[in-house]
């Protein structure tokens, strides 16, 4: 629910979307011909890839890249994959896309069944990397170097606006989390996990066994950053994250993943989402991991005419997508349809040192300055001097900005751009 207020009067009151618990179980979709699913690993022809075009492959089967990568993804159909290619996202990151033309006839991959008996991190590691809700790699500290993680933070409440993923999963997944909840601390030997919930779930929460806390229902509160500083009272460094702090946050789907793969002995493969129609109004669905947009608006006679837009994501931090062939991930929580007579206005007027970001900012960032430096690609000097790395992501600057600047995408390519020259000289030396 937004509430915009007059600028200047009050800030913008930005409430999360409270699930309401009579809210019937997900629409279930099928993809009808194909998946596409992203493994995390620059493809590179050279490479010798331990799957090709051509093969059959059955549903629940894993798909590693090479002997000398630890990527893989979970094939979520039985198929035939039709098609491996290099797929670039948005700020650089870059997949191996995976498609594979789905068959009639469904068949059930048996290896991780023989795993299940006795939970450990390496089946967890090697198995469900690619499970609905996002397995955190932060969770399990690949160096000795990382500081260990002490306390899990299990998300009950969701990052956007219009979004109930995880909500949902608190009230119809409580048996599923609290499963999860034992295996997380057998495997990881971590007793200290909390759970953040809103207020009218509490009750639901408490099933988990973990140790319930509320958060306020007012965005962005259950931004990671800002639980450790409302929730947990630690306040995170510029430039640091939770991890760095001894703090790992998992979402409530995914802990949910982990007990329903030990108890069922398979691996889950629908993740569930909400879709944000052009009228504003948000369903539920759940569809196989993989699934293309274009299935989900199909299933709910949603139309996309030229100039729309197409958002993974929530309102405030979502990003924009230019194919209707995008797919489901992992930790999509929203496809957000916009009509084009209703996309925010983007302009290039100049800052007129309004202040409104800066009272706004909940990292209290000199945003009036900051965006002058970023305006002009002198990165290193926004970082340095003016606060980049403190910023939370929380997109509210943009919300609020009286010129209509993209403030917060420029903060997002100076973050992607400093932590690229970091790559290549870290590469170089
Ligand atoms: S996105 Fe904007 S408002 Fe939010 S923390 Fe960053 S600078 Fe501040
Ligand atoms: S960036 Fe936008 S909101 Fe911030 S001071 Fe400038 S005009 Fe005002």
């Amino acid at each position: 629910m937004i509430k915009r207020s007059f600028i200047g009067l009050t800030k913008p009151l930005l409430k999360y979307e409270a699930l309401d618990v009579s809210t019937p179980e997900p629409s279930v979709i099928q993809p009808s011909k194909k998946v596409t699913l992203f493994l995390d690993k620059v493809f590179d022809f050279k490479d010798k890839i331990l799957f090709n075009i051509g093969d059959k492959v059955k549903t629940g089967q894993k798909l590693s890249y090479s002997e000398n990568s630890d990527a893989y993804v979970i094939s979520t159909v039985t198929g035939t994959i039709s098609s491996i290619a290099p797929f670039n996202a948005d700020y650089g990151k870059t997949y191996t896309a995976i498609t594979i033309d789905v068959s009639e006839n469904e068949e059930i991959d048996e290896q991780f069944s023989t795993l299940v008996k006795e939970p450990d991190i390496d089946t967890v590691k090697d198995s469900l990397a690619f499970i609905p809700g996002n397995l955190p790699a932060g969770l399990f500290p690949s160096t000795d170097a990382s500081p260990p993680i002490e306390t899990i933070v299990i998300s009950g409440v969701d990052c956007d606006l219009f979004i109930t993923t995880n909500q949902n999963t608190v009230l119809v997944d409580g048996q599923a989390v609290k499963h999860g909840v034992k295996i997380l601390k057998q495997i990881t030997g971590i007793d200290n996990i909390i759970i953040v919930s809103s207020d009218h779930l509490m009750q639901d929460a408490g099933i988990s066994g973990a140790e319930v806390r509320v958060v306020d229902p007012e965005y962005p509160a259950s931004l990671p950053h800002l639980i450790m500083r409302d929730v947990l009272g630690q306040v995170v460094p510029a430039g640091k994250n939770c991890e760095d702090m001894g703090v790992s946050f998992i979402s409530a789907e995914a802990v949910a993943s982990i007990g329903k793969a030990f108890t069922e002995g398979q691996i889950p493969l629908y993740k569930h989402f909400n879709l944000i129609k052009k009228d504003g109004s948000s369903t539920l669905i759940s569809a196989r991991i993989g699934t293309p947009i274009s299935d989900i608006l199909n299933a709910f006679d949603v139309t996309l005419n030229e100039k729309d837009r197409l958002i993974i994501g929530g309102p405030m931090t979502g990003s924009t997508v230019y194919s209707e062939d995008f797919p489901i991930q992992p930790d999509t929580d929203a496809i957000m349809v916009q009509d084009r007579g209703n996309i925010p206005f983007v302009s290039d007027y100049p800052c007129i040192n309004c202040g409104e970001c800066v009272r706004i900012c909940p990292a209290s960032i000199p945003i009036n300055v900051l965006v002058r430096f970023l305006e002009a690609g002198q990165y290193e000097e926004a970082a340095d001097q003016y606060d980049l790395y403190s910023c939370i992501e929380c997109g509210l600057c943009s919300f609020v900005c009286v010129s209509k600047m993209p403030v917060f995408h420029y903060i997002k390519l100076a973050k992607y751009e400093l932590g690229r020259i970091t790559t290549a000289e870290a590469t170089n030396a």
